[in-house]
């Protein structure tokens, strides 16, 4: 087990300061006697907004994190706050919302190599304050069902799946490393909701960093609506519940777990899409990367001979929650809304039967065998390997 430095919890101040992100953080503008029209604009914080715009293009470019900002470690920690509060009031101030989920994910990225090495009070202080109830427990942190749930369902890595947890008591026993990550994703969900701004704020912010607003939509992928993501016979109005939902996820730039990925992208080949098609359904996931994309979209299209990996079957992705065919509550579109009855026919095991029966064309293909697929943007998957592939056949 790993040994956790002792010491006692930090006063509210240095809470702050640490993770700038909690409830009430924006309190230390205040103390520090900036004002936020200062922070936009008084040459004092003229380095706070260098490093607050250095920080917003890094994200943009790269929000997992491998493009280091070596200015950040040096600066002082008075300018790191304001930086990160500069940062968060003009992407809060953007039109779309692409920059503030990027930023997010990277900002949850850079905190969560700080959470790996402080004590398991200090972690589950932090969680008490983002609303969680995580608490010590024997093997490290104890975590309610209904917050692992929460945290884990958009978490990519199949150990984070609650089949493999230990359950006791209605709580989730996990390391404090897993801890680590699960706040991870808890500063993630935070930070990409926008700050509430008065109207007069968001305009002066718009006026006052226009050219970097500028810079940043020309950055930031933007994600492709599925109206325009056509390849060849695809019919993208065909597509099944499950599948129309994970578009919607992805254009709202929002996550997408692994094994919807991986789904989305497999079926796309199979309904006909052309690769440039494919890698543009991902273009709003929150941590889009083009190169890595390309590398996971050619992975499962040119597998086999260019055969693809088969998607999973309604079972699978029934068991991975990805399955909506009792209707989609979030959805704008009455229609996604509402329970389909196609997919309560006895018959219908898979998302391609699905689209073919409502009139849809399915690529013909032989069923693969091989090696495991990888997800777009993730880590290889051996969930959808050759045992699930022989049990569907051909759609
Ligand atoms: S029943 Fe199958 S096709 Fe319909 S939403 Fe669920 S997984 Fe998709």
């Amino acid at each position: 087990m790993a040994v956790h430095r002792a010491s006692s919890l930090l006063d509210e101040r240095s809470l702050f300061a640490e993770y700038p992100f909690l409830p009430g953080a924006e309190a230390l503008l205040g103390e520090l006697a900036v004002s936020v029209r200062a922070l936009l604009s008084d040459s004092a914080f003229a380095s706070a907004r260098s490093l607050g715009r250095a920080r917003i293009l890094a994200a943009a470019d790269d929000p997992r994190g491998a493009r280091d900002l070596e200015e950040l470690a040096r600066a002082d920690p008075s300018v790191r706050l304001l930086s990160f509060l500069f940062a968060r009031l003009v992407l809060s101030a953007a039109a779309a919302p692409a920059a503030l989920r990027r930023w997010a994910v990277a900002e949850a990225k850079r905190n969560h190599a700080r959470l790996l090495a402080v004590p398991v009070e200090e972690l589950v202080e932090v969680a008490r304050r983002l609303g969680f109830s995580l608490a010590p427990g024997a093997d490290g942190v104890d975590v309610p069902l209904v917050d692992y749930l929460r945290l884990s369902v958009p978490i990519r890595e199949a150990e984070f799946r609650l089949p493999r947890q230990a359950l006791q008591h209605g709580s989730v026993a996990v390391r404090p490393a897993r801890a680590a990550r699960l706040l991870q994703e808890a500063v993630r969900l935070r930070l990409a909701e926008p700050l509430p701004l008065a109207d007069d704020v968001v305009r002066e912010v718009r006026e006052r960093e226009a050219d970097l607003l500028e810079e940043l939509a020309r950055r930031t992928p933007a994600p492709v609506a599925r109206a325009e993501l056509r390849g060849g016979a695809m019919r993208p109005e065909l597509f099944p519940p499950c599948l129309r939902k994970m578009q919607r996820t992805l254009q709202k730039g929002e996550n997408l777990s692994h094994s919807g990925r991986f789904c989305l992208a497999a079926f796309l080949h199979r309904a006909g899409a052309d690769f440039e098609t494919i890698v543009d359904a991902f273009r709003g996931a929150p941590d889009f990367d083009e190169a890595v994309t390309r590398y996971q979209v050619e992975h499962i299209t040119l597998h086999d001979d260019g055969r693809g990996y088969e998607p999973p079957e309604c079972e699978t992705l029934r068991s991975h929650g990805l399955c909506v065919r009792d209707g989609d509550p979030t959805a704008d579109d009455p229609r996604d809304k509402a329970r389909d009855e196609r997919c309560f026919e006895p018959s219908l095991r898979h998302p391609l039967q699905y689209y073919r029966r409502r009139g849809g064309a399915v690529v013909e293909r032989d069923v693969p065998d091989g090696a495991a697929p990888t997800s777009p943007g993730g880590a290889p998957d051996r969930r959808g390997g050759p045992e699930q592939r022989r049990s569907t056949g051909r759609r």
